[in-house]
């Protein structure tokens, strides 16, 4: 079973194959109460159109975390930002986070910190995605988009 959602004017879509949903099941049930969350790498389609995750990175060491909340630390991204480009030309696709114990909707927090992962120079990714799970008991997904300078798209099952 794979993943797939776009949004309305299909100019923005993701797509998650089934052995990378099993990753994030995991990591979010290894979570437990708390919240996680990470970095999606992997590449676009062949159009552009459509960001193909082919890694679900659990969260950095220096993360924190609580019931409501999650800070994504950076260690050891660096690294494996330039190891996956040398090895299969993966970049940097966008964010995960879970929410336990509730749908997965994103906070205003997480759009807030989209927007500023969206506009980082650095990043280098024009429209960063964030996927927010919830397990109920089983993994729900919801998905946006955030295209520089423009509003968070929302993202959809067909
Ligand atoms: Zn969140």
């Amino acid at each position: 079973m794979s993943l797939e959602r776009w949004s309305a004017d299909r100019r923005f879509g993701v797509r998650l194959e089934d052995d990378v949903l099993e990753t994030l099941r995991d990591e979010c049930a290894r979570s437990g109460h708390l919240e996680t969350g990470g970095v999606l790498l992997g590449r676009y389609s062949s159009r552009q159109d459509c960001a193909v995750v082919t890694e679900v990175v659990p969260a950095p060491p220096d993360s924190s975390r609580g019931r409501t909340w999650f800070h994504r630390g950076v260690r050891g991204l660096r690294a494996l930002f330039v190891a996956r480009w040398r090895a299969r030309r993966d970049v940097y696709l966008g964010e995960w986070h879970f929410h336990p114990g509730v749908n997965p909707e994103p906070s205003g927090r997480d759009q807030e910190q989209i927007r500023v992962l969206a506009a980082a120079a650095s990043v280098g990714c024009a429209a960063p995605v964030l996927l927010v799970a919830g397990l109920m008991p089983n993994l729900v997904i919801d998905a946006w988009v955030a295209p520089r300078r423009a509003p968070v798209v929302h993202l959809s099952e067909r």
